[in-house]
């Protein structure tokens, strides 16, 4: 059983907010003190470059940058050279899709999904209006899901990439991606998979998955926003054009030629994203300190909980009473989520209103807009309860008119 008092001493925000009933973690979780304190660490006793510095401070700040990629490597069970720093989920499925982009010619097809955050959608659909391959969405099953034989019926000798999403932002629903890789690649597709809503809940071992390319963010899991990861095959990195020119990442440089280092400095030009690498790897840390086990058992209890308390209050619809991540999507009847979302506010209840970055599920329920409540490690049986009680008290408020 998680201590959850126990778990919020290690999340400052709650110090400054008791009453703080936090229910967006899929947009953004809370940050964990040891990451705070891993950041402060570097601005405060280091604040230099790497890779770069023939001294002390110079080496300590590199050896840290390189110990967190290292240590992404072994979260996600890759090797070091095939973890890349970026700013974040959407910069690196932007930058897959970029340096794809030259080999996709007219005709030639690019599986996608409905579920998709825009980070993973849009970026391959300019990616298909410029080159004129066709965008394939894979048809969702009636709930809303990707399975194996939806994306059979999409599969053809013209895949040449599938790009989907890992666990849907929205819906919660986890893509049976092994199967739909080892499928993928009997076409020679390339597989990238939006790991931003599945790595801060689960294990996710990418060569057991066998897919290409993954990228998820730093600030869903406990870690700073500004850093994501982009992990890719290895000799499938180090074919690749780098996207971005510049420093550190060149090997030999003459007045009209260069040669590019191997992955990963190669795709990292410029000054990295220093701290938040450092920052992220403590977050790993922390999450491994507790483990999905125990995370999964307490935020799937909660879920659960919550559920089954909504579902008795009338005049609301859930859409995914099967999520596999702790995510409730729902609507109050007749009352506009924004509306309700502010109202819950003055509960201080934070839950997120909208269509989250993904107007094509918002068009699948057939709705303009969702609530989505949803609950990581901090979150306690209070906080569904107050959930769930301000929910009425909204509802009640809008209906009285
Ligand atoms: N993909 C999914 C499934 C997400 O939930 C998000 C963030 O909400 C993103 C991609 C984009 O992540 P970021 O904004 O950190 O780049």
């Amino acid at each position: 059983m998680m201590d959850v008092s126990k778990i919020r001493l290690d999340f400052p925000v709650y110090q400054k907010q008791p009453k703080l009933t936090y229910l967006d973690s899929a947009a953004s979780s809370l940050k964990v003190k040891s990451v705070i304190d891993q950041i402060d660490h570097y601005y405060m006793s280091l604040g230099v470059n790497v890779h770069r510095g023939a001294y002390d401070l110079a080496y300590e700040a590199t050896r840290l940058f390189e110990e967190a990629r290292v240590t992404v490597a072994k979260f996600i069970h890759a090797n070091e050279e095939e973890i890349i720093f970026t700013r974040g989920t959407t910069s690196a499925l932007n930058f897959v899709a970029n340096a794809l982009r030259d080999r996709l010619r007219p005709g030639d097809e690019i599986i996608t999904s409905e579920l998709e955050h825009h980070s993973s959608l849009l970026p391959w659909m300019m990616v298909a209006k410029k080159t004129g391959a066709k965008l394939v969405y894979i048809p969702l099953s009636k709930e809303g899901r990707i399975t194996v034989d939806n994306f059979k019926s999409v599969l053809t000798d013209q895949t040449r990439v599938v790009a989907i999403t890992h666990v849907s932002n929205v819906m919660g629903y986890l893509t049976p991606i092994k199967a739909i890789t080892e499928l993928a690649h009997q076409k020679q597709a390339t597989v990238i998979l939006d790991a931003a809503q599945s790595v801060p809940h689960m294990e996710v071992d990418v060569k057991d998955l066998g897919i290409d390319y993954l990228a998820f963010s730093g600030h869903k899991m406990f870690g700073p926003s500004g850093v994501g990861v982009l992990y890719g095959k290895k000799d499938l990195l180090n074919q690749l054009e780098p996207f971005e020119y510049g420093g550190e990442m060149a090997d030999e440089v003459s007045k009209d030629q260069a040669t590019w280092k191997d992955t990963p400095l190669r795709f990292e030009a410029g000054t990295p994203v220093i701290s938040g690498a450092i920052g992220l790897a403590a977050a790993i840390r922390y999450i491994e300190s507790i483990g999905f086990k125990d995370i999964h058992e307490h935020t799937a209890a909660l879920h659960q909980y919550t559920l089954e308390k909504l579902k008795k209050v009338e005049g609301i619809t859930i859409y995914n009473p099967t999520a596999d991540n702790p995510v409730i999507t729902f609507n109050v009847d007749g009352v506009h989520p924004h509306d309700i979302a502010t109202m819950l506010d003055t509960y201080k209840v934070s839950v997120r209103a909208g269509h989250h970055c993904a107007q094509l599920v918002s068009k699948f329920l057939g709705v303009n807009s969702t609530l989505r409540a949803s609950f990581h490690l901090y979150n306690d049986i209070t906080d569904c309860d107050v959930f769930v009680s301000s929910i009425v008290a909204a509802r009640d408020f809008f209906l009285s008119f």
